[in-house]
Formats: structure tokens, C-alpha cells, sequence
């Protein structure tokens, strides 16, 4: 198997270009089967599916894409497993839809939970849809071999993405996209006015990335890449990611130490989810106080109907210092809310 590697500008971007490839892709082979049948008549039924906990940018692609997409139901660890997909998929089929399109994640936005591709995948390959993987945040940790694991099943993608400039420590922006069969892309893309007809194009000397992607014009990203990676090398890299890494496991064991909050979600790379024990009005009050206190910044999410805070480890300087002190602050700050709750609470009886 080859891949080709064009960089585009977000992980946005690359789901909608490989949605609209397969789209495209699907269109053509269901027109070559019955040659009277309309775009519109086709593109009126097709689906595609992602978890339940994907980022919001694959339901977007959807929506510019114009086609239905279903959220699959993830399990009880924020995965989306082959039986929910496959579900769905006889309903719809049930129903006269055309499943056309999958998007597994790989380190979800959310609490960096791992859809299992070996489950996903061979689904896909049965019912000849696209898989695209979108590893935006979790795929630079697979420069480390200890978590290449969470990749098994990587051989039935047709499009895969991450983000180097999330935790690769190139600048914003590059996002790094493989696709399986280059023609699925530029077959779907290829325009060729006659201004923009260069000799060198009809050579095949050169690959003109302009049929991968919406621009026309293209940013030189490759050199801040070359860059890094002289800079830092393969083993230097993979020590950046293991030491967020083990900054995140230190904090996931202080918030275990206390048994006033809990852990949320398996905690695998940079993020740990947490939570003060109790209700949502409470971990929403700490989050306020904490990011109107201004030492740090949390980003908070929803994991099924519990609102959750997120831990993430991403400075270039972050030590475990900075892991104790936030954890303190915290600490304090909840310590800080749950007196002012119980004296509430005491006022309210008196
Ligand atoms: N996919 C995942 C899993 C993400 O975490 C994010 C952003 O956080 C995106 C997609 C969107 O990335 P971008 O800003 O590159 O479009």
C-alpha cells in the first residue's frame, strides 16, 4: 500500500475533501451501474456516520457536503464499536439509504478516547464505504512505537489526518493527510482551464497538489516541518510526547488522591478528565472560578450528560512544577467552593 501525503491547513478541511471524494467516488460507481440515475438522486440518499463523539467539523462536512450524517452511539469507554455501526447501517440500508462514508476518530476532542479501527474497518472494506481517520490531536503521539497500538487496523483507511501542528511542535498552521489511492482525490477535484495548463504539469514530473484540496494556491509548509524535525529528531520528538504523557498521568494520580473529585475517562495521552464528585452546577461554578482567577485555563466538555473539566498538558515548557501548582490552585479553589456551599447550606436551615 503507498500513501500520498498533501498538507492541508486544518483537520477540518481534510475530512470535507475526503467526504467529498467519496462522494463523488460513490456518485460515479452507482451511475456506471445504472446509467440513468441522477446525481441528485443519489447524493438525496447518501449517509455518513461517525461517533457520537466526534468533533463538531465532521457534522460540518456533512452539512457543506449535503449529505445525512448519523452519530453513532459510542460505548461505555467513548468508542465506537462495530456493532452500533453496524446497526445503523441495516437501518438505513433498510430504509433505501446509501452508507457511503465513516469517520473514525483517534484521540476524540472531548476525553481523547480511540474508535477501534480493527472493528470499524473491516466493516467499511465489506460495504465499500471511504474510511477516513481523523487523528487531528492523538496522531503525532504515534512517532512513539508504545502507542502505535491504537492504530491497528490503520490498513483499512482510505484517508487518514493529524495535526502536526498540535503536538508536533510545528507552528499553526499544518495538518498532515494520507490518502490510499491519489486518484480517488484528484479524480474527484481535477480541473484544467487552460490558464492553468503549465508544461510542467503535463510532464508528470511534479505533483500539483492544487487537485488535493479546495485552494488553488498553496502555503510552503514543508520546510517549518524539515525544520522541526532537524531540530528536535525522531528521539527528540517522541521525548516531547512521553513527558506530556507522564505530566498527565502525574495529574491524573493527584486527582485520584482526593476523593472529592473523579477521574472521567481513560487517561492515555496529554488529557485527563476530571471532576468534583456532585452536579454539573457545581463543577461549572469551579470551572468559573478557576479560569476567572486567570493562573490557568481549563476547556471544559459534556461526556454523555456530566459536565466535565479537561486537563490538558500542551505547553513546549510545561514541568511538573507547573502540574503541582495547578493542582494546588485547583485543589484550593474547590476547597474554596464547597465551604461557601455547606455555609449556604447552613444559612438556608437557620
Ligand atoms: N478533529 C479533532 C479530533 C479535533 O480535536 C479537532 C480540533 O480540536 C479537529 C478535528 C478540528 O481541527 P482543525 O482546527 O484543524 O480543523
Amino acid at each position: 500500500m503507498s500513501f500520498h501525503v498533501p498538507r492541508q491547513g486544518s483537520a477540518s478541511e481534510a475530512t470535507l475533501v475526503a467526504l467529498l471524494a467519496a462522494r463523488t467516488k460513490v456518485t460515479r460507481r452507482l451511475q456506471a451501474a445504472s446509467p440513468g440515475l441522477t446525481q441528485a438522486a443519489v447524493m438525496g440518499k447518501l449517509v455518513a456516520y461517525a461517533s457520537d463523539q466526534a468533533h463538531s467539523s465532521v457534522e460540518r462536512a456533512g452539512l457543506i457536503g449535503g449529505v445525512k450524517l448519523r452519530a453513532i452511539p459510542s460505548d461505555g469507554k467513548f468508542t465506537m464499536r462495530a456493532s452500533a455501526l453496524q446497526e445503523a447501517l441495516e437501518r438505513d440500508k433498510a430504509a433505501g439509504l446509501i452508507p457511503f462514508f465513516v469517520v473514525a476518530t483517534l484521540g476524540t476532542t472531548s476525553c481523547c478516547s480511540f474508535d477501534s479501527l480493527l472493528e470499524v474497518g473491516p466493516i467499511c472494506h465489506k460495504e465499500d464505504m471511504w474510511l477516513h481517520v481523523d487523528a487531528a490531536y492523538a496522531g503525532s503521539a504515534f512517532i512513539c512505537p508504545e502507542f502505535r497500538h491504537l492504530l491497528n487496523g490503520v490498513e483499512f483507511a482510505d484517508s487518514f489526518n493529524f495535526n502536526p501542528h498540535k503536538w508536533l511542535l510545528v507552528n499553526f498552521d499544518c495538518s498532515a493527510m494520507w490518502v490510499k489511492k491519489r486518484t480517488d482525490l484528484t479524480g474527484a477535484f481535477k480541473l484544467d482551464p487552460v490558464y492553468l495548463k503549465h508544461n510542467h504539469q503535463d510532464s508528470g514530473l511534479i505533483t500539483d497538489y492544487r487537485h488535493w484540496q479546495l485552494p488553488l494556491g498553496r502555503r510552503f509548509r514543508s520546510l517549518k516541518m524539515w525544520f522541526v524535525f532537524r531540530m528536535y529528531g525522531v528521539k527528540g520528538l517522541q521525548a516531547y510526547i512521553r513527558k506530556h504523557v507522564q505530566l498527565s498521568h502525574e495529574f491524573e494520580a493527584l486527582v485520584r488522591q482526593d476523593p472529592r473529585f473523579e477521574i472521567c475517562a481513560e487517561v492515555t495521552l496529554g488529557l485527563v478528565c476530571f471532576r468534583l464528585k456532585g452536579s454539573n452546577t457545581l463543577n461549572e461554578a469551579l470551572l468559573e472560578r478557576i479560569n476567572s482567577t486567570k493562573k490557568i485555563h481549563l476547556v471544559p466538555c459534556h461526556l454523555r450528560d456530566q459536565f466535565v473539566l479537561r486537563f490538558a498538558i500542551c505547553s513546549r515548557t510545561v514541568e511538573s512544577a507547573h502540574v503541582q501548582l495547578a493542582w494546588e490552585h485547583i485543589r484550593g479553589l474547590a476547597a474554596g467552593l464547597l465551604r461557601a456551599q455547606e455555609e449556604e447550606k447552613a444559612e438556608m436551615k437557620s
